[in-house]
């Protein structure tokens, strides 16, 4: 079979082999492979040049079975219904494998975010957030940072909530900025929980991280805090890349330098280095490569030629299911997306959490916390992929539909 068209069909094809594998019954099945809602808004935003632009905002609510709807916002050109909507569906998986009490959302504007001046950037994201309003709440459903957007886009929107709820409501969105609520360690936790996973596999290898070779695709908050983090748990940064290109080093790039670089130029060019093509990135020759972008960049065409020894999906949905067979054959381990990139959801329960109790964690109680849930789940993803001798995104998707299934009976018996 081809590779699915699109994400949406993506989603919904990985949620149904593992629910088959599952032995799900038709109702759950039926009830799971559709959003509990989907909301489109018109998003209008005042243009510098003084006209107004109408956006199309969405945020798709995949599930409330195990607590409220949680998962990011992206603003992005790319952005679909479908899109959003496969997203959230992969964010309730996600928060069942860490097992974090939320269900899955997601939300995106279809715009050039990236062009917008600052206050173009802030009346947009204001504009969005009366809208969204009506739809999340502390206790329904809390959004957080995704592609394209970071504590100060946060900020705005929990600012606008606050307005609309007649009085600051800081749980109502995760990542914001620590001086506003946010929590200490969000900011680091997708890259940071990803090296935690990759070093607790290595540990489970017997094997050291020093000395392995990472390749990032996608140098964005995750990409840069994975590099970081990685490297300075021992292993060697080779070649990082951006939309714009990519860079290659055999002796190693430095991680400081290379974050300080992006700040000041926007770009990964320019570096010391080989400059190559982000295609020629992805088939590098290494020991862990890490997909920090967007959607199925490792598809059909580039997985019989991927030489990574292990792939860590920072990014969600960076495989194709087809993609994802060839790798398993060809002996390629992919920790997948819903465990390697949890971190941050889980770092923005605590953040939640913080909110609601009004007292703050130090960023050390962070880490430690952070790091035991992301070595239990990968614990219990690699004992279930061994004792089933499946992939390991088909027992972290066992995983979690079980327990969200399970959720759903318990809580909802006529759903
Ligand atoms: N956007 C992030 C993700 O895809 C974080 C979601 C959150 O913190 O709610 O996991």
């Amino acid at each position: 079979m081809p590779d699915a068209p699109n994400t949406w069909d993506i989603a919904l094809r990985q949620f149904h082999e593992v629910a088959e594998l599952l032995a799900l019954s038709k109702d759950l099945r039926d009830y799971l492979s559709a959003p509990e809602a989907v909301h489109v808004f018109s998003v209008p935003v005042l243009r510098d040049d003084g006209t107004t632009h109408v956006f199309t905002g969405i945020r798709s609510q995949h599930s409330f079975a195990r607590g409220p709807a949680k998962g990011g916002l992206r603003f992005h050109p790319d952005v679909s219904i479908d899109e959003v909507k496969a997203l959230s569906m992969w964010m309730t998986w996600k928060c069942a494998v860490v097992n974090v009490p939320f269900g899955g959302g997601k939300g995106g504007l279809i715009c050039d975010y990236k062009s917008f001046s600052k206050r173009e950037k802030e009346r947009a994201a204001r504009s969005f957030a009366r809208r969204l309003s009506r739809v999340i709440g502390p206790d329904i459903d809390i959004p957080a940072p995704d592609v394209n957007t970071g504590p100060e886009v946060m900020a705005w929107i929990a600012d606008e909530y606050g307005h609309f709820v007649g009085h600051p409501e800081p749980a109502v969105i995760t990542g914001k900025p620590v001086e506003f609520g946010g929590s200490k360690g969000r900011d680091s936790a997708t890259g940071r929980g990803l090296a935690y996973c990759v070093e607790r596999y290595f540990e489970n290898l017997g094997k050291p991280l020093e000395g392995q070779r990472v390749v990032i695709q996608g140098f964005g908050n995750a990409g840069q805090w994975a590099a970081r983090i990685l490297a300075s748990l021992g292993a060697t940064l080779i070649a990082i890349s951006d939309s714009r290109g990519a860079v290659h080093c055999t002796e190693g790039i430095s991680t400081s330098g290379a974050v300080k670089h992006k700040l000041e130029t926007g770009e990964v060019a320019g570096l010391p280095g080989d400059a190559i093509s982000n295609a020629e990135l992805l088939e590098l020759e290494c020991d862990i490569l890490v997909p920090a972008a967007l959607e199925s960049v490792i598809t059909v065409d580039n997985a019989p030629r991927l030489k990574a020894k292990l792939i860590v999906e920072a990014a969600n949905g960076p495989t194709t299911p087809d993609a994802d067979r060839i790798l398993h054959e060809r002996g390629i381990t992919v920790i997948p997306d819903v465990l390697a990139n949890a971190g941050g959801v889980t770092v923005s329960y605590f953040e939640w959490v913080q909110n609601r109790q009004r007292y703050y964690w130090p960023e050390d109680k962070v880490h430690d916390r952070l790091r035991q849930i992301m070595r239990d789940a990968l614990d219990e993803v690699q004992h279930l992929a061994e004792e089933k001798q499946v992939p390991w995104r088909t027992a972290a998707y066992m995983l979690a539909i079980k327990r969200v299934a399970h959720a759903v009976e318990v809580n909802h018996p006529n759903f």
